[in-house]
């Protein structure tokens, strides 16, 4: 009986000695506050955005806004652009060739409009075919190429289709509005990092909504489009912007209110 009271008792005080110990660790760190957690600088700069959707932000720079190609040149000589401004839009001058921005860009938001025309003709990729090329490396079709073309009711390879990253990635869905209608691209682009010795530090990734829908969700690309064989990369630094003028007979696709912001 003895023996099982002071069993009891030592046993009281281990529980209660470790409650105390316990009591000592547990003690409640001071409390958090919700100021540690917000940050007040760097104050983000106003930006007006468009009036509607679409129009351009206030820092935006406008690369076409229906007036002129003064931002644009021919991508094979860096002659004047060539291409037809009328009515507030600009349509692809087949013969005169792929244009591009005078400026370079780096890290950007893109948004351009583009719309094929009512009465387009054949069919696969000779429907409407043309491209942004989000860096042009080349004057002919080098670069990074975003696909344009009528793919409302025409059959192609999907990784060619509207809204692919040609032969790279097949868009997530078909948004495109029917031939006469127009249509719109948001793009953001993240250029390429290269070390100093030329290899790839890091890829590119483009974001693209197409008509509003999401068709490309940061997409990290293999290299510069290539028509024939797999896609690589060749260091560069920042480049132009080019719009494809397509070498396929049917008739010529317009585009308007093209607008882009600086990320750098
Ligand atoms: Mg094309």
């Amino acid at each position: 009986m003895r023996l099982r009271l002071w069993a009891s008792a030592a046993f009281f005080s281990m529980v209660f000695q470790g409650s105390i110990l316990q009591g000592q660790q547990n003690q409640a760190p001071p409390k958090p506050k919700p100021e540690e957690t917000e940050l007040w600088s760097p104050v983000p700069n106003v930006v007006t955005p468009g009036s509607v959707y679409g129009a351009p932000p206030s820092d935006a720079i406008v690369l076409f806004n229906g007036e002129n190609l003064n931002e644009w040149v021919s991508s094979k000589d860096k002659s004047p652009a060539k291409w037809i401004v009328a009515d507030g839009v600009v349509t692809v001058n087949k013969l005169a060739g792929n244009i591009e921005t005078k400026r370079k860009f780096h890290n950007y938001q893109l948004h351009l409009e583009w719309r094929v025309p009512e009465n387009v003709t054949g069919s696969g990729q000779a429907r409407g075919n043309s491209g942004v090329f989000l860096a042009a490396t080349g004057t002919e079709d080098g670069g990074y190429e975003l696909q344009v073309l009528d793919s409302y009711n025409n059959q192609t390879y999907v990784n060619g289709m509207a809204g692919s990253v040609y032969k790279q990635a097949i868009p997530f869905v078909n948004p495109t509005r029917k031939p006469g209608e127009w249509q719109t691209y948001d793009v953001v682009w993240q250029a390429p990092i290269f070390n100093q010795d030329g290899g790839l530090r890091s890829p590119a990734y483009v974001t693209v909504l197409f008509n509003g829908v999401l068709v490309q969700n940061h997409f990290a690309l293999k290299g510069e489009t290539r028509y024939i064989g797999q896609p690589y990369y060749k260091a560069h630094g920042p480049e132009p912007i080019m719009l494809q003028a397509h070498g396929d007979p049917s008739p010529p696709i317009s585009f308007r209110n093209i607008w882009v912001r600086d990320l750098d």
